[in-house]
């Protein structure tokens, strides 16, 4: 038996992951997968009935989990509270209290959105990359940092770029072993020609090149990079790259697709042990309105699925539904196009759960 923490949030996180439960529990129910779910608080909604936006009830539950199902959090109520217990804070206290180093975020453009982008069709239709972001090292958390007075009374800023050799040789094992499950390919971003600091990353992601013989091993910079995925966006599969460079492209990779509700991310520890969430936020401009997309929460049940709890062919049941839904023309408001049938979130949630039912 598996167990599963699941974490709602805040605004549409609440509505969300409601839909993604159904689908569980008919995985559960119809399919005997078996789980067990335990909801917990985060966030603001936890900030408000505890004083903290990390609970240790919650930790507590994470820790035990065997993966954990996050909705969102943050919200305009609370973004005046002082930063130690702003929502965010919850979902970073989770992210490093669970060890969480590698961030997954696939770009999929599902050939029925292809309309959706902001590319010509062409360029984008049946995309899937998957970008491997390092996610608690690099420049983000890297010592000394700080803003100083200098001598001459000007303020300078300073951040510092730290890698060392295990940190890149963990997360190109992540990207290594992710190609084996897709087409094979590996593509290593850095900046080797201007900081040292990735011309490291990219003589241990060379080795660990030699030690996976069977995968394609490239280095591109991270300029060239940037360019390359809004040119030829389908060359890439599997992208691995520091915390600020998988930032930035792993956001502009998402928005090749034109459809953020369709993104799902994963954010894995050694053990293979994840956080699944939708790479959105908690969009509190359509909060409790019942018209957000449910698609991206649940095909972060359908990632969990295959790369923590081992059931692949689960998750293909649930990638394989929401192909059937969009191909009935169902679409929540941030999809719709004309000629399609405008559904609410839980109309969605109800239409891939029939779907499911189905097969
Ligand atoms: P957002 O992703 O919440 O929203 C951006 C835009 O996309 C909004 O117009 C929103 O309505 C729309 N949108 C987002 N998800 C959607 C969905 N599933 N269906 C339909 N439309 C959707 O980003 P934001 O507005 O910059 O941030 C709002 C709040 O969310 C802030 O408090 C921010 O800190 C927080 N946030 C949280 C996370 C997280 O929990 N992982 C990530 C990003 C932002």
């Amino acid at each position: 038996m598996k167990k599963i923490a699941i974490l709602p949030g805040d605004g549409i996180g609440q509505e969300i992951v409601a839909e993604a439960v159904k689908v569980l529990e008919c995985l559960r129910d119809d399919y005997g997968l078996q789980v067990e779910l335990e909801e917990g608080l985060v966030g603001g909604t936890a900030y408000d009935a505890t004083g903290t936006p990390l609970p240790e009830a919650t930790l507590k539950l994470a820790k035990a989990a065997d993966a954990v199902l996050l909705g969102a959090v943050g919200g305009y109520k609370w973004e005046s509270l002082d930063i130690s217990v702003r929502p965010e804070k919850g979902l970073l206290g989770l992210r490093s209290e669970l060890g969480l180093f590698a961030n997954l975020r696939p770009a999929i453009l599902y050939p029925q959105l292809a309309d959706a982008s902001t590319l010509k069709p062409e360029i984008v239709s049946g995309l899937d990359i998957m970008i491997v972001r390092e996610l608690t090292g690099g420049i983000y958390f890297g010592q000394p940092r700080g803003v100083r007075t200098l001598d001459n009374g000007e303020r300078q800023g300073y951040n510092t770029l730290v890698y060392s050799e295990s940190e890149i040789r963990r997360i190109g094992r992540v990207a290594f072993d992710i190609a084996a499950k897709r087409d094979g390919r590996v593509c290593s971003v850095d900046k080797a020609n201007v900081l040292e600091c990735t011309e490291l990353w990219r003589e241990v992601m060379t080795e660990e090149g030699k030690a996976h013989p069977d995968i394609e091993l490239s280095h591109m910079y991270v300029d060239n990079a940037a360019m390359q995925l809004v040119r030829a966006p389908k060359q890439f599969d599997v992208m691995v790259t520091t915390n600020m460079f998988g930032d930035i492209l792993s956001d502009c990779a998402a928005m090749l697709t034109g459809s953020i509700g369709m993104l799902p991310s994963a954010s894995l520890d050694e053990n293979g042990k994840g956080m699944y969430e939708p790479i959105h936020g908690s969009a509190p401009d359509i909060a409790g309105q019942n018209v957000a997309n449910p698609l991206a929460t649940i095909l972060s049940v359908a990632m969990m699925l295959r790369y923590t709890l081992d059931e692949p062919d689960m998750a293909g049941r649930i990638e394989q539904a929401v192909n059937a839904v969009l191909d009935q023309g169902l679409r929540t408001a941030d999809i719709w196009s004309e000629g399609m049938q405008k559904v609410s979130t839980s109309e969605m949630g109800d239409a891939v759960v029939a779907a499911l039912r189905r097969q």
